[in-house]
């Protein structure tokens, strides 16, 4: 089983962000351990104490939270889950929230893997995405990360920035490349309803779908070109350095997430914590009765195998769609798929079916075409 845990906290909000996350102040802090605690024990039992995969601590800004409520929220996972198989545990952090004072601590409760929000190495962009860090600090606390010890880092960018060229796009690559990082995440902005983003769109130029699609292909080659595999639309490692957490998700391995607004399926059965730390805590002193559960049905199962399957290199697995369905995709899609054939958006060997890099360009719009009725 794979783990999530959702820390909810954050200094301040990115211009760009919907994820659920509100400022830390210290009775909030109380309410949400509080409820943490008691879900931590209750899905542990609920699910007999099950072992764990992997780990991936992500929020908010889990590095903000002091070492020692850390240590905490670690002790009751290591009480209630088994953590014998566990090869992978992730920490999300911040360039402002790591330094010499937590860095140590942050290594001891035995993180494996640090996911660093750089975004990006140019000032500008930087204070476009209302990020609270500059790139020479982002990437001062990377060395710090390194000489801590840590050998498995992540370094999250966002391109298609209002002025991103390939050109800038790459400069800005080339400069990361240089860390020598064991993974990249680089996704292109989406500009999400809600995000304060969305409400000043219109006083920015944003790159056209042409320009957006130079940048991707141009970034995803010159990462290539320096030894990092593409698994994913948006994930590029070194060998042996693919994110376990994510691939199980892509798989569709149980996950269980904890925390305000976690998503979680087990089973046929998916569920969403409230996104309100008052009504988590509430809802699980309540032995998380009122929570809405959803059964996954046939239809929903197979949207998601070919969702989330074609959006790694892997690709979709033929004979895993006809155990599902009973069906031939290839047979089912044949004008679609000689379509996208003819035009170099998809390709097929090993009895799997995937996108070209230009075909993930557009995979939304491919994606849906497949889709199930
Ligand atoms: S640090 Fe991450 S979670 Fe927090 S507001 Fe920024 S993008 Fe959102």
């Amino acid at each position: 089983m794979l783990l999530y845990i959702h820390i909810p906290f954050c200094k301040q909000k990115c211009h760009y962000c919907t994820f659920f996350s509100v400022p830390i102040f210290p009775e909030l802090l109380e309410i949400y351990l509080q409820g943490l605690k008691k879900e931590i024990i209750l899905r542990a039992k609920e699910f007999n104490y099950p072992s764990i995969s992997s780990v991936y601590v992500g929020g908010g800004t889990p590095t903000l939270l002091p070492p020692s409520v850390l240590e905490k929220i670690f002790n009751w996972l290591h009480k209630n889950f088994s953590f014998r198989e566990c090869v992978e545990v992730t920490i999300e952090a911040n360039p402002e929230t790591i330094n010499g004072k937590n860095i140590f601590a942050v290594k001891n409760l035995g993180i494996t893997r640090v996911s660093l929000g750089v975004q990006s190495l140019n000032d500008a962009d930087l204070k476009f995405l209302g990020r609270r860090h500059t790139a020479r600090e982002a990437i001062s606390v990377y060395y710090m990360l390194r000489d801590a010890g840590f050998n498995n880092i992540n370094l999250d960018f966002i391109w298609g920035l209002p002025g991103h060229t390939p050109g800038r796009w790459i400069k800005t690559l080339k400069k990361a490349i240089k860390l020598k990082p064991e993974h990249f995440s680089c996704y292109a902005l989406t500009i999400e309803p809600g995000s304060r983003l969305a409400r000043n769109k219109d006083k920015f130029n944003f790159p056209d779908e042409d320009m957006l699609g130079q940048i991707y292909v141009y970034g995803a080659e010159l990462l290539n070109a320096a030894g990092y595999l593409q698994y994913e639309i948006s994930n590029f490692a070194r060998m042996g350095y693919f994110c376990l957490h994510n691939q199980g998700y892509w798989e569709k391995q149980d996950f269980l997430g904890l925390g305000p607004s976690a998503v979680s399926t087990i089973g046929d059965r998916r569920w969403q914590n409230p996104a309100n730390i008052k009504d988590y805590q509430q809802m699980t002193a309540r032995k998380m009765q009122g929570l809405d559960y959803e059964t996954l049905d046939k239809k929903k199962k197979i949207n998601e195998l070919i969702m989330l399957s074609l959006r790694t290199t892997r690709g979709l697995n033929l004979k895993t769609y006809r155990k599902m369905t009973g069906k031939d995709f290839l047979e089912e899609h044949a004008r679609l798929i000689q379509l996208l054939y003819k035009n170099k958006l998809l390709k097929a060997s090993n009895g799997h079916l995937r996108l070209t890099r230009t075909g993930m360009l557009v995979s939304n719009t491919i994606i849906e075409r497949f889709m199930v009725d």
